[in-house]
């Protein structure tokens, strides 16, 4: 490592402390605590403003064989995957005026998905749809969400503008009861839950937010009345007015341009500053994408989530920003492996002395060990000469040194959300734009005028949250509806100790539910990826059941117990990499593994997506009682 040092133009060490610094200073002692609930006083920051007329419709009362909860991503996936398995019997429950999940609430300006949207949109090869981008927006995601809800003919099967309240377990009937807002009561033998992991907006709980007096939303329920305007910008109800928006994660990075370019004055304000790489968007060349062999979109997305997870590959596929950081470290191990000179002097020595070449074998084995027991630290150079690069970056483009100096991440690049864009840095040019940095202490306190940081009032026309949403609380509060199994156990006192799963996708006592997220489960960045493989599984599951003439499927408490000690034994392969890092939701706001049992499967999503297959492949089932 010495000599890779000496290479290096920072210092490791003084940044890694620069690095502690920062995390100690964001690190507070209420956690998840600090966010208050959007409920009662603050229910109107969920109102759905997109529908154009509200539905008027009797309650239902009926009877079908799968009840899909949500119609974002995992539930249309859900109900493609059934429907290619024959399985057609199904109802799609959604609270939103259509299908889309996030991509229908996050209208917000610039909104659009940093993951290339050639791994990002599911089914593609089966739609035959060409995204117009490498990084497409959201009006185009929406776009594509109503072609797959149109090909698979969810449309059919769908019920808008609907929330479920609770899905209770009628053991004699072998049913579930699904009760919504609408009074709705309808009966299934299964029940899928795809509620989205970022569904339930959250607010600081910042004193006096419901004194101000001024315009106010989140950025998941944009007001476009009052900014005018559309996802493509040109907010022009914002041209006399005095703009505040808290928040900087990856919501806000997209948002600042717009509001920047529309608003008579824009403060931003700042807890921890994003890391914003090149965005560098380029059109899809159509002809590239006709020519790919059938089985593309799968080998691209596992091709990508490999790399985004240490695997090694031939070929960065995807080559983006998100791989860099990846690409850089393979560089660094390429190094370090055999030359092709060197393997030919082996051949020739094991023929010629075949003690030479053990010793020459034997050496180049000792060097790989090292090398790999040098991975951590390899990592951790790469991923500052990655962030270098990021830091390197404010500087040249933000014109204040100070601004500049404020826009700085100082962590490592996975511990947020890395955002890419070519427009947010030079928005603080503006001379109409402001930052207030508040240095990692956030801010605790609304006027009726606007907001206070420090002793100072900025009065302001709006202001806009882009505070993201709940993560790590309880399922039910973020689902928005309980969940009653065998003996009217609910899902939040079974899993009040922490979550306990098989697979992350059944839990005992809750027999025929399904539950789709990353929790317990291969979660991946391109988070379609993930629910798509649930989908399969699911399918799978439904299929082999039906097959076997089963009604009852539960999770034994053997498979059960058996899969949270896996999960509880991986968590500790990505503890002491969060320990390290800045407070955000990816690190449950710097309280690592309380409950450890609460984490995703530790060792990546594609050894997941592999173990799930290999136990599809059995076909028996393993682990699930059928009856
Ligand atoms: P985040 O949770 O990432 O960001 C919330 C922001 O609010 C953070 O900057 C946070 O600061 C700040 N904040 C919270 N409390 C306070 C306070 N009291 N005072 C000041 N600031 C405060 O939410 P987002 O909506 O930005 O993003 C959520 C997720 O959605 C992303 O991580 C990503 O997964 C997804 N997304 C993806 C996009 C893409 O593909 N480009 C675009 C948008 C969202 P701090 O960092 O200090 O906690």
């Amino acid at each position: 490592m010495a000599v890779e040092a000496t290479k290096l133009d920072f210092d490791p060490d003084a940044l890694g402390k620069k690095y502690q610094l920062e995390r100690d200073k964001r690190v507070r002692s209420d956690g998840n605590e600090q966010y208050q609930e959007v409920k009662g006083d603050f229910a109107y920051f969920v109102e759905d403003p997109y529908i154009d007329n509200e539905l008027q419709r009797d309650a239902l009362e009926d009877e079908v064989e799968v009840v899909i909860i949500g119609g974002g991503f995992g539930g249309m996936l859900a109900a493609a995957r059934l429907r290619e398995a024959g399985i057609d019997d199904f109802k799609i429950i959604e609270k939103g005026g259509d299908f889309g999940g996030t991509w229908y609430w996050n209208r917000y300006p610039g909104a659009s998905c940093d993951i290339e949207s050639y791994v990002y949109f599911p089914l593609l090869e089966e739609t035959n749809f060409v995204p117009k981008q490498k990084y497409t927006n959201a009006p185009e995601t929406l776009e594509y969400c109503h072609i797959i809800a149109e090909k698979y003919n969810l449309y059919d099967n769908s019920v808008l503008q609907t929330e479920v309240t609770s899905t209770e377990w009628d053991e004699d009937a072998g049913r579930w009861i699904v009760s919504t807002n609408r009074q709705d009561r309808i009966k299934a033998r299964y029940v899928v839950h795809s509620n989205g992991p970022l569904n339930r907006p959250k607010l600081p709980a910042m004193k006096g937010i419901n004194d101000y007096k001024g315009h106010t939303f989140h950025t998941s329920r944009w007001d476009y009345n009052y900014t005018g305007g559309s996802s493509h910008g040109d907010l022009t109800g914002l041209k006399d007015k005095k703009v505040a928006i808290i928040g900087t994660g990856a919501t806000a990075v997209q948002a600042v341009p717009h509001l920047g370019a529309s608003a008579k004055e824009l403060f931003v304000f700042q807890r921890t500053p994003s890391s914003i790489d090149e965005r560098n968007n380029q059109a899809t060349d159509p002809e590239w994408i006709s020519t790919q062999e059938k089985g593309w979109q799968d080998k691209r997305r596992r091709n990508f989530e490999s790399i985004m997870t240490g695997g090694m590959v031939k070929e960065d596929l995807v080559n983006d920003g998100w791989t860099e950081a990846f690409r850089l470290l393979f560089g660094s191990l390429r190094d370090k492996a055999p030359s092709k000179f060197q393997i030919f002097t082996w051949s020739l020595t094991s023929v010629a002395s075949p003690k030479l070449y053990k010793n020459g074998f034997k050496q180049y084995m000792t060097d790989k060990v090292t090398a790999f027991m040098d991975l951590a630290k390899s990592m951790e150079i790469a991923d500052y000469k990655k962030m270098e690069k990021v830091r390197a970056r404010a500087d040249a483009i933000v014109e204040d040194k100070e601004t500049a100096e404020a826009l700085k991440p100082y962590y490592r690049q996975f511990c947020k959300r890395p955002c890419f864009h070519d427009e947010y840095l030079s928005t603080f040019n503006l001379p109409n734009v402001t930052l207030v940095n508040t240095d990692g202490k956030g801010l605790e306190q609304m006027t009726e005028k606007g907001i206070v940081f420090e002793g100072k009032e900025y009065e302001v026309d709006c202001i806009i949250f882009a505070t993201g949403f709940e993560v790590g609380t309880d399922y039910s509060r973020r689902a928005g509806y309980q969940i009653y199994g065998v003996d009217g156990l609910s899902v939040s006192d079974k899993w009040s100790g922490g979550l306990s799963t098989f697979h992350g996708m059944h839990s005992r006592g809750f027999p025929n539910a399904f539950f789709f997220g990353p929790a317990q489960s291969g979660f991946t960045a391109t988070y379609t990826y993930s629910l798509d493989e649930q989908s399969i599984h699911l399918s799978h599951i439904l299929s082999t059941a039906i097959k076997k003439g089963a009604t009852r499927i539960e999770a034994s408490e053997k498979a059960e117990k058996k899969w949270v000690e896996t999960i509880i034994e991986k968590s500790r392969l990505t503890a002491d990499f969060q320990e390290k890092c800045t407070p955000g939701y990816y690190n449950n706001e710097g309280q690592i593994n309380p409950k450890p049992q609460n984490n995703m499967y530790g060792g990546g999503p594609i050894e997941f997506f592999g173990l799930m297959k290999k136990w599809r492949s059995k076909g028996n089932l393993e682990g699930l009682e059928l009856n």
